[in-house]
């Protein structure tokens, strides 16, 4: 049996794009589906043009694939579980359903995984937050469909309840206490089916509820980071994971509080590409083939910056002057503001002194 397979990944952006690019390297020869077809992908594989929700084109994507993935949750389980062949999706559809609702995520969470998660209450209609104890905070958030800070309602005071009501009216939501954390954190780890292999805690600044700025190592103490990583370890191992899971965390003084999960490469292990020895790519490829897993060793401390419409030029000034700095582009035709354009990673042991674009300028 020739060890060359044929993937397919559903989702042609930035991450469909890397995944490509690791699978090239291994040899192997990929099928994209995606609605452009002058997706980031276009440039690196065939690109099967056609809505997501499409059949006759995911049928067509599994009969020419001996594996698929996808590069994001809101992929139609539906549909794939309509025509995937047995084994052909190694990180199977349950883990999509999962993590296409907040509901069924916390319930993962804290009930099977049992990790600790903020202390939530599943909310129907806004009866369900007529006895909310208003001395404490919340964050009130639509099960599915949410995004970046969308679909969220924070809760300070009963000034809040207005739109926290339109809110729960609109959609089934989970209200959440909110969490006085001390950083954002999140965990790469990729499984095989049987092993598992996990990447170095990252610590993660947003703007706008975009991810700006990744430091690595997240700069908590090693208990906590040996807890992260567990935790991490923890959740993919109750998955039997296939392929790349973003575990996103709080980290408080003392304790870690899981947020939520992302069954896919992440925007915040992009720094994995230059500064570990295998990235959060080519462990999600080696995964879904059921492949070896290797241990995940960090070069130097990294930094990473992301690349929005409005930084480009600032980025391809800042490459000019530090050239020993990586800028990807990702290919992408029009620069539309906030949009992920591309990232920088350098090595820095003073995060602190790499400034995000934009800082203070176009936010
Ligand atoms: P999410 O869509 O769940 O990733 O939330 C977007 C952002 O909102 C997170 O990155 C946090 O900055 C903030 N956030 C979400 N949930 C909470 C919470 N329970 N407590 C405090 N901040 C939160």
């Amino acid at each position: 049996m020739s060890s060359t397979k044929t993937i397919g990944i559903i989702g042609g952006g930035q991450l469909g794009q890397m995944m490509a690019i690791s699978a090239i390297y291994m040899g192997h020869k990929v099928i994209t589906l995606d609605p452009a077809s002058d997706c980031p992908s276009s440039r690196v594989s065939e690109v099967i043009a056609a809505p997501y929700d499409d059949v006759d084109a995911l049928r067509q994507l599994a009969d020419r694939c001996d594996v698929l993935t996808y590069e994001f949750e809101n992929v139609d389980a539906d549909g794939l579980d309509a025509v995937i062949k047995d084994g052909q999706l190694p990180q199977g559809t349950e883990l999509l359903r999962i993590s296409q609702n907040r509901i069924f995520e916390k319930d993962f969470l804290s009930n099977k995984a049992q990790v600790t998660v903020a202390p939530y209450k599943v909310v129907t209609s806004s009866l369900d937050l007529e006895d909310i104890d208003l001395s404490k905070n919340y964050v009130l958030k639509t099960a599915t469909g949410g995004y970046d800070g969308h679909g969220q309602k924070v809760i300070t005071s009963a000034e809040d309840l207005e739109e926290a009501n339109a809110l729960a009216n609109s959609a089934e939501c989970v209200l959440e206490e909110f969490v006085n954390f001390d950083l954002e954190i999140s965990v790469i780890v990729s499984g095989n089916g049987k092993d598992v292999t996990v990447f170095p805690v990252q610590e993660n600044i947003h703007r706008n509820n975009i991810l700006s700025k990744t430091i690595v190592p997240a700069r908590i103490s090693d208990r906590l980071a040996d807890r992260a990583k567990a935790i991490a370890v923890k959740i993919a191992e109750q998955l039997n994971l296939s392929g790349t899971l973003c575990v996103e965390m709080f980290a408080t003084a003392d304790d870690i509080i899981v947020n939520e999960i992302a069954p896919r490469p992440h925007n915040s292990g992009h720094y994995s590409i230059e500064a570990c020895d295998f990235s959060q790519f080519d462990t999600h490829i080696l995964g879904v083939l059921g492949a070896p897993l290797p241990a995940i060793n960090l070069h130097e401390p990294a930094v990473m910056l992301n690349v929005l419409g409005q930084h480009v030029e600032a980025a391809e000034r800042y490459v000019t002057e530090n050239p020993s700095a990586h800028l990807h582009m990702y290919g992408k035709l029009e620069a539309k503001h906030n949009r992920k354009m591309g990232h920088m990673t350098l090595f820095s042991n003073e995060p602190d002194n790499v400034v995000e674009f934009g800082k203070g300028i176009d936010f």
